[in-house]
């Protein structure tokens, strides 16, 4: 074959072969958007939603860094609720950004995005995520987050891969994205408000009966461990009418992080009437969910709470019940359990934590 012809061919493979590379780049592409829609369908775990999104976003973007801002109503501020992992989270949770402050401020003012090709040249930049983690944004995208016309936060992607910078058709993608991500979000924080308790943040008595159900048969079908703990505060209409109603309120926020603080992501704590909890301890046993609330019961005995300057304690009984050791035939009886053991607790002078036994049932039906 004549040289001229063959290079010719080569020419042609080569061409052929990048528009093949072409093609299977929007395919992962297409794939990625099309994994994001049904990561919205699927999940209301915000948590979730936006790891995904940011794992998406990489891919997409084909960058290093992707954050989530939100921005905190009450204070009017942005804050970092999701970067690619929690220790950068945590590394930046004290980073606050005023309206108009920094890129991310920048977009959230104007409402529109922002490309960057280099941070460092850019006047409107803000260093101070940079600083925190010791790392260099050069090429930057931002993209506001819209629900009904207002902005709940600002998504960002950093850094490209190759080394060169964001443009308009990576834009577009992004826009895509970020509307996704606002519905995601959005979708997600009405679920949580729905779910949790004003005050306490912790879940509402309805979801505690919804996961209960769901454990107790769950368990029950795997032969798996589940644990209940109820929980009352001690002469509480006692210390609200000693010391008033918000400070009566302040001891319920203060209790109600002290049992989150000492949960686990799979348990679920929640406020089952005004001044009683519930926690249910997925996988947990006997003796666990024992140390549990005993360790409860201690941390809440230490709090000191500051009345005309004066420290004031207070504390708490609890009950607690186990599937295998009580064998409960419904929730209904593994609550009244807990419950009892409770009522034993209260009985036995409170500030302490009972496992229920059967010999506590007639007790309990004597006295009541
Ligand atoms: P015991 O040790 O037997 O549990 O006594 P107690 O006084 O705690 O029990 P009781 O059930 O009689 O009183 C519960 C009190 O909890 C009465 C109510 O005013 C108070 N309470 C319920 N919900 C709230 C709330 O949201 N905020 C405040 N500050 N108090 C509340
Ligand atoms: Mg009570
Ligand atoms: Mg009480």
């Amino acid at each position: 074959m004549p040289k001229y012809n063959s290079d010719k061919k080569n020419d042609e493979i080569q061409k052929l072969k990048l528009e093949i590379l072409k093609q299977k780049n929007i395919n992962s592409k297409l794939s990625s958007l099309l994994n994001i829609s049904s990561i919205i369908i699927s999940s209301l775990d915000i948590k979730q939603v936006l790891k995904s999104i940011l794992e998406q976003t990489k891919i997409l973007m084909e960058c290093h860094i992707s954050s989530v801002l939100l921005v905190d109503e009450t204070k009017n501020q942005l804050y970092f609720e999701f970067l690619t992992n929690e220790e950068e989270k945590e590394i930046l949770k004290d980073i606050r950004l005023k309206k108009g402050e920094g890129i991310a401020g920048s977009v959230w003012e104007s409402k529109k995005s922002i490309l960057v090709e280099n941070a460092s040249k850019d006047h409107r930049f803000s260093n101070k995520a940079d600083q925190k983690l010791a790392r260099q944004t050069k090429s930057l995208i931002a993209t506001p987050l819209i629900v009904n016309g207002r902005v709940i936060g600002v998504m960002e992607a950093m850094n490209k891969i190759t080394n060169s910078f964001f443009n308009e058709s990576d834009l577009k993608i992004f826009e895509t994205l970020a509307n996704h991500a606002a519905s995601a979000i959005y979708n997600a924080k009405l679920y949580e408000m729905a779910i949790t308790d004003g005050m306490t943040k912790l879940f509402i008595h309805k979801y505690f009966q919804g996961r209960l159900v769901e454990e107790f048969k769950r368990a029950k079908r795997y032969n798996r461990n589940l644990s209940l703990i109820m929980i009352d505060l001690d002469h509480f209409k006692n210390f609200n009418d000693k010391y008033g109603h918000q400070l009566g309120d302040e001891v319920l926020i203060k209790t109600s992080q002290e049992i989150k603080e000492n949960c686990r992501s799979s348990d679920i704590p929640s406020r089952y009437g005004g001044e009683e909890f519930a926690i249910i301890l997925p996988e947990t046993g006997t003796e666990a969910s024992i140390a549990f609330a005993e360790r409860i019961r201690q941390d809440i005995e230490k709090i000191n709470i500051k009345y005309h300057k004066k420290n004031i304690h207070f504390t708490l009984s609890a009950g607690v019940s186990s599937l295998k050791t009580n064998n409960p035939d419904s929730t209904k009886d593994f609550i009244e359990m807990a419950d009892i053991a409770l009522y034993i607790s209260k009985e036995n002078g409170r500030n302490r934590v009972t496992f229920y036994k059967k010999k506590y049932y007639n007790c309990f039906k004597n006295k009541t």
